[in-house]
């Protein structure tokens, strides 16, 4: 099935003038817009993924379709859906093959399965489109499917491992079929890019004026706060509070709304926001905070780990499994330094609420962490950057692309490594000029390096490119 998803009023409504503090790029922009207006002239461009929110891919999405809207080109974004899980579990597993994570033998059947729901996913586009029309692809869910349309078509793949391991080789020998339908390949890094293929590279960005990244107010940050239920101070704006309030793990193992306030405001805080994955490495980090608290050190110091209420996203089915067993492994640890983690589930039920609130939890943070195993790139880095913060990372690909070590923040050499990172925490918390001088230097790089109008300059001539090499 597919599902076309509509861009909120409120994202058409911004300008690019608004974007004008941000450097020289608006005019880039511009001017890479209407050389791609003029070279697809007129063409629709079929942006097609497998989530409309909960992930880094679907946040960007969202603007970028919205910006080439405003630069008069023919944008729509559709969602692959299916009735049958076992697609999503195998797309899941090839996902965690091009991780390197081993996931068993990809069998005969596996290729039928993805080939028949391929199919009826390119039977349903085919619907839509017009041969003149374009795709643009993202990730292994719809690989299948847009190659079956007959468009010219880009892929565009947000994952993979900076080294060949045998599942990786798997992966890619199960996915090899589908991509000569594309004629243009798009990675995040250039260590992804499978052997043989040619691939243009786009590093991922943030969007500085999304509910995620916007500056808020003092008031606004409380505000928000309060209206999730994560400080219990009076605020006018808790008469209206949110639709449906943050939820933290209790000693029960259930989650429920937060009943006391733990700090948020006045209390040193490390940040973990992710998706509930095993690659992002949430297990180790509970574990080092564990350890840094078993020290004596910063006794004052609490730790907020949080993530999209796992039922909201379909394409995610290990998702409640790892939540618990990070709320198993919470639940082990001695009570008062369970009163000290903050294990969140929050609620996708309305997306601006979601992204306020991972808006104001990086912005209470004192250090963010990713502690991914493997990380395509990494946007909870990116948006902690964009907010001043610094950041405490793993070496995986995605995250040192972002991070140097001592100069936007830390990098530890694996995510399992308990005690560096325990290490690395205290030294970050104990050093007050040091966190200064890093955030200032991430919401630097991400100010010249990654925001949503440098990706959209490199979008723009690679498809204004792409169309030129077909026409001729
Ligand atoms: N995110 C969110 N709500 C949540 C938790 C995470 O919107 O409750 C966002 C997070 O802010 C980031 C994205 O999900 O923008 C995750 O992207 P990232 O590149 O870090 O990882 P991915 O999910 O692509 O593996």
């Amino acid at each position: 099935m597919l599902q076309r998803v509509a861009v909120p009023e409120g994202y058409t409504l911004v300008d690019y003038e608004r974007y004008a503090g941000l450097g020289d790029e608006v005019a880039a922009v511009r001017e890479a817009g209407r050389l791609a207006a003029q070279q697809l002239a007129g063409r629709k461009l079929w942006i097609v993924n497998s989530t409309a929110q909960g992930g880094g891919v679907a946040e960007m999405l969202l603007r970028q379709v919205a910006l080439l809207r405003q630069l008069e080109l023919d944008a729509e974004w559709v969602v692959i859906t299916t009735r049958d899980p076992a697609f999503f579990r195998l797309t899941k597993r090839l996902h965690n093959m091009l991780h390197g994570v081993d996931q068993g033998p990809l069998t005969a059947d596996d290729q039928a399965l993805y080939e028949r729901v391929s199919r009826e996913l390119a039977a349903e586009l085919k619907e839509l489109v017009k041969p003149t029309d374009l795709l643009v692809v993202h990730d292994p869910q719809p690989l299948g499917a847009g190659a079956l349309v007959g468009l010219p078509a880009v892929w565009r793949c947000h994952i993979g491992l900076d080294e060949e391991t045998p599942s990786t080789r798997a992966a890619w020998a199960f996915l090899a079929p589908w991509l000569p339908a594309y004629e243009r390949k798009v990675f995040s890094l250039k260590e992804y890019v499978p052997p043989g293929l040619q691939a243009a590279i786009i590093q991922p960005a943030i969007d500085p004026l999304s509910h995620k990244n916007r500056e808020l107010s003092i008031h606004k940050l409380t505000g928000i706060l309060a209206c999730a239920g994560l400080v219990h101070h009076e605020h006018p704006k808790t008469a209206a509070p949110f639709e449906a309030p943050a939820l933290r793990l209790r000693a029960d193992g259930q989650f429920a709304p937060v009943r006391e306030d733990f700090g948020l405001l006045y209390r040193p805080t490390v940040l973990q926001v992710s998706r509930w994955d095993k690659l992002k490495g949430f297990g180790p980090l509970l574990q080092a905070f564990a350890l840094l608290r078993a020290d004596g050190a910063h006794p004052a110091t609490r730790m907020v780990l949080a993530g999209p209420d796992p039922a909201s996203i379909q394409d995610d089915p290990e998702a409640v499994e790892e939540l618990g067993a990070i709320a198993a492994a919470w639940q082990a640890l001695p009570p008062e330094l369970q009163a000290d983690v903050a294990v969140l589930s929050l609620p996708m039920a309305s997306r601006k609420e979601n992204h306020l609130v991972v808006n104001a939890l990086q912005r209470c943070a004192t250090v963010v962490v990713q502690n991914s195993v493997q990380e395509g790139f990494g946007l909870t880095a990116t948006e902690a950057m964009w907010k001043a913060r610094p950041v405490l990372v793993t070496r995986a690909a995605g995250l040192r692309a972002q991070v140097r070590d001592y100069v936007e923040g830390r990098q530890v050499g694996s995510a399992a490594d308990v005690p560096a990172l325990a290490q690395a925490l205290t030294e970050m918390l104990s050093n007050e000029k040091a966190r200064e001088l890093w955030g200032a230097n991430a919401r630097h790089r991400v100010m010249h390096h990654f925001t949503v109008l440098h990706s959209l300059v490199a979008w723009l001539e690679l498809l204004g490119d792409s169309f030129r090499q077909r026409s001729t």
